[in-house]
């Protein structure tokens, strides 16, 4: 039986980070992934580089400037005629940047000297592993530590079963190859909002069916509040409390049908992108004799430390409890392999940024003003608007806030909650702050250079102590 120190069983961005830095610290590594793209290549990276993370970022870039070149650029003065929409080269471009990314981690584990096996893996008893390749037969492998990084599926809805045509999931949602002209979306979760946008902003009528009352729920509510304004400011219809009951396929369109605090409502759309969140992928992974533990909600169980049950066995990324973030797996991945290689690995799990890549961002890091009060804490805060930041007004995106919470009392930093431009790289500044056990004074008395969108970060901090300059306090 083949022997290796490290066999990585999943290569997303849980998966190849592990596999890279096993083989950085020296230890002979093998990494199983089974996914191949849509013209049946095998693919590394995962939901995150295939069909999650990169994909949606890259149309949500490209329908931006779409949108803007419409409706923002002639306010610079701007004009543009004639301006036309090629959604297949969009898609094109999209597929480029897959498959450039994907290759890059292709090279990365040659470089690393990672073997990639190309297929599917699975654990049996006593930390053998069985690799069955796309084409041959299966092979036992021998690990002296296995790392499970199998990722997340999308759930689906029996009262919308999908058909890959008119009800699609976040993959099909990203192939779509012309503007649906009334869109539907069963979920406003993270995935619903961004691929939203994308479709809304390229000119679909898009209505958001989302079975809680209250809008991103997650969120600080002073921002979930602002971004459901500034959504259906937009033209997200977002419907709260509606429950979805049924669906009919026709070969023009789709109805769905759904209650909420009026009765039974139908709505009729041309496609339908469910987006209700995701499972953790265990099926097929583990012999029952290997007594590996799944929790009560299907995850594989694991400690702070990402050890599932069975010693030498790790658990990483979507497949196991915490937010499914790809930089959360990663985090996990390096730990996991750092701890094998017998260093003192760890994760900061109250550290871990949140972003959402609507117009306008949003991104937080920390605890919510809501959480920190149910949970009794003594709490401050501060907020400042990007409308009073220069650099705001200077690129027309004004929309949004910075909001701080500090404890009362020590002043130590417990969540930064930003709605803006650049949220998502804002919310760097807040994450470094919080690892250094920052109060919101150090972040006040922080030079931040003029003019930038971060003075509104430091604004905020000063609004903590009634102290911001460019507003009233
Ligand atoms: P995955 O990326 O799911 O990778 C698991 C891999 O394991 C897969 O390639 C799968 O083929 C393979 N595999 C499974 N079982 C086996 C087996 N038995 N044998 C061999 N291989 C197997 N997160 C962010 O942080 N930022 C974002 O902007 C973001 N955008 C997203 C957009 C969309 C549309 C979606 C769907 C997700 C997005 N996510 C985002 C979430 C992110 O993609 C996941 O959190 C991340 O990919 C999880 O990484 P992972 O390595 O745990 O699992
Ligand atoms: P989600 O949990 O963010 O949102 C799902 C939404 O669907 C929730 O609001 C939920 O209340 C609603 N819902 C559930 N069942 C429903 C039903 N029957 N009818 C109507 N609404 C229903 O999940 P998602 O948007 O599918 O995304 C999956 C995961 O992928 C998320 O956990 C997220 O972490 C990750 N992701 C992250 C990013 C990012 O970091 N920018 C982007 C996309 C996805």
């Amino acid at each position: 039986m083949k022997k290796y120190d490290v066999i990585v069983i999943g290569a997303g961005p849980a998966g190849y980070v592990a596999a890279i830095r096993s083989a950085q610290l020296g230890m002979k590594t093998a990494c199983i992934e089974s996914y191949r793209n849509k013209h049946g290549e095998p693919a590394l990276g995962g939901t995150c580089l295939n069909v999650g993370c990169i994909p949606s970022k890259a149309l949500l870039d490209s329908s931006d400037q779409y949108y803007r070149l419409l409706n923002t650029f002639p306010e610079h003065g701007i004009k543009a005629e004639k301006v036309t929409l090629d959604v297949e080269a969009m898609i094109a471009r999209k597929d480029q940047i897959v498959r450039d990314m994907t290759g890059g981690i292709r090279q990365l584990f040659a470089a690393n000297k990672v073997e990639w096996l190309q297929g599917h893996g699975k654990l049996l008893d006593g930390k053998v592993v069985e690799f069955t390749p796309h084409e041959g037969e299966p092979e036992r492998l021998q690990a002296e530590n296995v790392i499970l990084a199998t990722g997340s599926t999308p759930i689906e809805l029996s009262a919308v079963p999908l058909d890959g045509e008119r009800v699609v999931d976040s993959s099909g949602a990203l192939e779509f190859t012309s503007v649906p002209k009334r869109l539907g979306i069963i979920g406003a979760g993270v995935i619903g909002l961004e691929m939203g946008s994308v479709w809304s902003r390229l000119g679909s009528q898009v209505v958001l069916l989302e079975a809680q009352t209250e809008f991103l729920a997650a969120a600080d509510t002073r921002i979930a509040r602002e971004a459901l304004r500034q959504f259906e400011r937009q033209g997200l219809d977002i419907r709260l409390g509606a429950r979805v009951t049924g669906s009919k396929v026709t070969s023009r369109n789709v109805t769905i049908t759904y209650e909420d605090d009026k009765g039974e409502q139908t709505l009729t759309v041309d496609k339908v992108i469910v987006a209700v969140g995701r499972r953790p992928n265990t099926e097929h992974l583990f012999a029952d004799d290997s007594n590996l533990l799944l929790d009560e909600r299907g995850f594989i169980h694991v400690d702070e430390q990402c050890r599932t049950n069975i010693p030498g066995v790790y658990a990483i990324g979507d497949v196991v409890r915490g937010p499914m973030l790809a930089h959360k797996g990663s985090e996990e991945g390096i730990m996991v392999a750092e701890i094998i290689a017998g260093k003192p690995g760890f994760v900061n799990y109250n550290t871990i940024p949140w972003v959402i890549y609507t117009d306008p961002e949003i991104a937080w890091v920390g605890r919510t003003e809501q959480a920190l009060k149910a949970a009794g804490i003594p709490v401050k805060s501060g907020t400042f608007n990007f409308a009073a930041n220069g650099r705001a007004r200077a690129m027309q995106s004004t929309a949004g806030l910075v909001k701080i919470v500090a404890h009362a009392e020590t002043d130590r930093i417990l969540g930064v909650h930003v709605i803006g431009p650049m949220a998502s790289e804002l919310i760097a500044e807040a994450v470094v702050a919080m690892e250094y056990g920052a109060s919101s004074e150090d972040l006040a008395r922080t030079i931040h250079a003029h003019p930038t969108l971060s003075e509104t970060v430091r604004e905020a901090a000063l609004s903590v102590h009634k102290q911001a300059i460019h507003k009233a306090n």
